[in-house]
């Protein structure tokens, strides 16, 4: 069976992937600096190899002994506040990285299926339909989401130039076992640790502001769905449902009185992904309901907390 590579496999999605992976008997290496993955998130049937994807030569020598059909690529400055904070780091891991990566796949032979963002990447204004297509302009609103068409603009341009295959995938707002508070549906984590410790729950705004909040093993069928289909697509992958903040918080059966803040500059108010290429193309479909995704997250998390040492559960079955 081909071997996959993935980058960014010690995080939420690339280790929920790397199990998906390896529980169809493939071989599987991540490529990870541990910057926000951890250690203990590791497959033990994966190839570890701690490396910053910015170390261009390593990465090209990693591929070549990995021999990967495959290099999914996970690994990015993924925080919108810390790229508001320093763009040019942002930039260099997010932009400089994907070349390395795709330099890599061009020396290897392999295909590369890139996560990029919907919701950061289309922005936010008046003439966009939500929830979005792929045909709708794209005017991101964070140095994040500027980073991530720079890389999609990359994945193009190799295959252009060099014919390497790569499918850009525009994520929604990704939830379930094994996220952590960082990332773009960070707030699911948040809420879950709240209502377990029994606190207010806190709300920036009004609480109506919705987002398409998309199940991580929902997610990871699209990778290896686009692995397996024609290259060179930018496709989303949401539900295509608007959920507010306080559909969250009733989908985990919060029946108190969050806390409401101001709301926080530059927040898109709405915000969600037509997903019909998806379907089109791959026949794929989102199959988690939120309710149903909310309770396997909560339940990772009590299962993370009572087991703080052991590898956490995922979507997925683990060897
Ligand atoms: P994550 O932070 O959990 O995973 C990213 C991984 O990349 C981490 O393990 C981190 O250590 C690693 N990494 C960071 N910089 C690196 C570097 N220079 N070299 C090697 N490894 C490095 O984030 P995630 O939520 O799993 O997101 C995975 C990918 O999906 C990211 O590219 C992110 O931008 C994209 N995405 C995520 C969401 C979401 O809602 N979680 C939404 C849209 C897109």
């Amino acid at each position: 069976m081909s071997t996959a590579l993935i980058t960014g496999g010690a995080g939420f999605i690339g280790s929920n992937l790397a199990d998906a992976v390896l529980a169809d008997g493939r071989a599987c290496h991540i490529v990870d600096d541990l910057s926000n993955g951890k250690r203990i998130r590791l497959p033990a049937d994966a190839e570890f190899h701690e490396l910053d994807i910015r170390r261009a030569d390593d990465l090209v020598a990693v591929a070549t002994a990995a021999k990967p059909s495959v290099i999914f690529h996970l690994a990015a400055q993924a925080d919108v506040r810390r790229a508001l904070d320093d763009p040019a780091f942002d930039a260099d891991v997010n932009v400089i990285g994907t070349i390395n990566v795709l330099e890599a796949a061009r020396a290897v032979g392999a295909r590369v299926v890139f996560a990029s963002t919907g919701g950061a990447g289309y922005g936010e204004y008046p003439e966009l339909p939500v929830p979005s297509p792929e045909t709708s302009a794209t005017r991101p609103l964070s140095h994040y989401g500027m980073s991530k068409m720079a890389g999609e603009g990359y994945c193009g341009l190799y295959g252009r130039l060099y014919g390497v295959p790569a499918t850009v995938l525009r994520l929604g707002n990704v939830y379930g076992p094994r996220q952590d508070p960082h990332g773009e549906a960070g707030v699911v984590a948040i809420f879950c640790g709240k209502v377990l410790d029994g606190d207010r729950p806190r709300i920036f705004g009004d609480g109506l502001q919705t987002r398409d909040y998309v199940y991580v093993g929902d997610v990871v069928r699209a990778f290896l769905a686009a692995e397996a289909g024609e290259p060179g697509e930018t496709v989303n992958i949401g539900t295509g449902t608007e959920i507010t903040v306080l559909d969250l918080l009733e989908g985990l059966g919060y029946e108190g009185d969050p806390e409401f803040a101001d709301a926080r500059p530059g927040e898109l108010q709405r915000s969600a992904l037509d997903n019909a290429k998806a379907a089109a193309l791959y026949g794929w479909r989102p199959e988690t309901s939120l309710r149903d995704g909310l309770r396997l997250t909560y339940e990772s998390v009590i299962a993370a907390r009572q087991a703080p040492d052991a590898r956490p559960p995922g979507a997925f079955a683990t060897t």
